[in-house]
């Protein structure tokens, strides 16, 4: 039986069993292809998919058919156990297209459901622990200013097209701060961040943790919409990270989220992808920091919530510790 037979037979037992997406809970990418006989991952440009920009990153497609004649069986369950993969749990209940995934008992991968975080792995460290991330310079004093001055903002050439200024929004005193990449076509239309689709997500991401839009502080590295949502250019970014900086230093967050690749490799500067990125606790100047795929990344690969979901968690159990301590 060639793949897509496979796979046809496959989705078949899925919708059969009420489910109305895949998430591969228990199934590396790898293991994937190497079922279909796809082979090993193709390394294109010395950028992995999860290394490029997700919040334009569409799930791969099979490129090519592959002979899978020898899979002895056409039961996916049986074709999963038979090529060592950890079976997936069958379904209990009907999860709805973009939501997380509902808290169960911890699976082999939910690591942080189990795992104190002593011994969750540190990652990147920038900056000392101090509040003072501008050396006392003091550039705005309050939120307010901050945003009067993205408003007028000339530095780099994103407020030429831009409908509106983005700056950031929530809770001024908030405890964790979600940190996005850039503003796009709801967000520049309203002047604010994450109000499309990819903002329902965090909504829910949100919920997910027990928090509201009302509690965090949500903002983005860049502060005017790129056109065409296209990436943010090195200058751009130089040019609104000090927007940034001085919200974090405004805010002091107990914790930060950074979603997608772009907001946690300008924060943490580095070129890692999100995969190396994950699962570690970073610090930027002492303030825990959590890297987590984008919403508008999960909304075009829901396999991907489960590790957001893990993500979350992390990030709540650091909020958890450090509000009791
Ligand atoms: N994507 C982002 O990174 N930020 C937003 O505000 C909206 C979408």
């Amino acid at each position: 039986m060639d793949a897509r037979e496979q796979l046809r037979r496959f989705l078949e037992q899925r919708r059969e069993a009420g489910e109305t997406e895949l998430v591969f809970d228990s199934l590396s990418v790898d293991e994937a292809m190497r079922i279909l006989g796809a082979g090993a991952p193709k390394e294109a440009g010395g950028r992995s998919q999860e290394a490029g920009n997700e919040r334009n990153v569409r799930p791969e497609e099979p490129n090519r058919r592959a002979d899978v004649s020898s899979a002895p069986s056409s039961d996916w369950r049986a074709v999963l156990k038979e090529a060592g993969a950890a079976p997936a749990p069958a379904p209990t209940e009907k999860t709805p297209r973009y939501s997380m995934p509902v808290p169960g008992p911890a699976t082999p991968r939910d690591p942080h459901a189990t795992e104190p975080l002593e011994s969750v792995p540190s990652g990147i460290v920038i900056g000392g622990v101090g509040k003072e991330l501008f050396g006392g310079t003091n550039p705005f004093a309050n939120l307010a200013e901050l945003s009067s001055a993205v408003g007028a903002c000339t530095l780099c050439s994103l407020h030429l097209d831009a409908k509106n200024p983005v700056p950031g929004e929530g809770n001024p005193n908030a405890d964790l701060m979600c940190v996005g990449e850039a503003p796009g076509a709801t967000e520049d239309e309203l002047g604010r961040p994450f109000v499309g689709q990819a903002g329902q997500l965090l909504d829910k991401i949100l919920a997910a943790i027990k928090l509201s839009r009302e509690d965090v502080y949500i903002c983005n590295v860049l502060k005017h919409r790129p056109p065409g949502n296209r990436n943010p250019m090195p200058d751009e970014v130089q040019a609104c990270s000090p927007f940034l900086l001085r919200q974090i230093e405004l805010i002091q967050p107990r914790v930060i989220v950074a979603f997608g690749t772009f907001a946690a490799q300008t924060l943490l500067n580095t070129r890692e992808g999100i995969g190396k990125l994950r699962g570690k606790i970073h610090r930027y100047h002492g303030v825990p920091l959590v890297v987590t795929y984008h919403p508008a990344a999960l909304l075009r690969n829901p396999a991907w919530k489960r590790p957001a979901w893990d993500d979350v968690q992390l990030a709540r159990k650091l909020l958890d510790r450090a509000i009791s301590s």
